[in-house]
């Protein structure tokens, strides 16, 4: 399932933008950002990078979630 951000909830800080693997997150008029829901492939690394846990939060295994962290760590270096 594609992920949904909760907007009442964004800050805008753009972590999930950063790691999107298929870059299908994007900035909104009002700063917060916004998913294009039909080229979401539902990684989950969105949803582990979100500071305010607004972006719906999915079942991810083990795998999924170090795959995820490797990644972050190195893209925010
Ligand atoms: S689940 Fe993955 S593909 Fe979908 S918006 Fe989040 S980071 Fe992008
Ligand atoms: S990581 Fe969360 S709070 Fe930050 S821009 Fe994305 S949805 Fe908003």
């Amino acid at each position: 399932m594609p992920r949904i951000i909760s907007k009442s909830d964004c800050v805008g800080c753009a972590n999930c933008e950063r790691v999107c693997i298929v870059g299908c997150i994007t900035e909104d008029k009002d700063k917060k950002r916004r998913i294009n829901e039909s080229a979401c492939v539902d990684c989950g690394a969105c949803q582990l990078a979100c500071p305010r846990k607004c972006i719906s939060q999915n079942n991810l295994t083990k795998k999924m979630i170090l795959f995820h962290k490797n990644r972050t760590i190195k893209s925010f270096v």
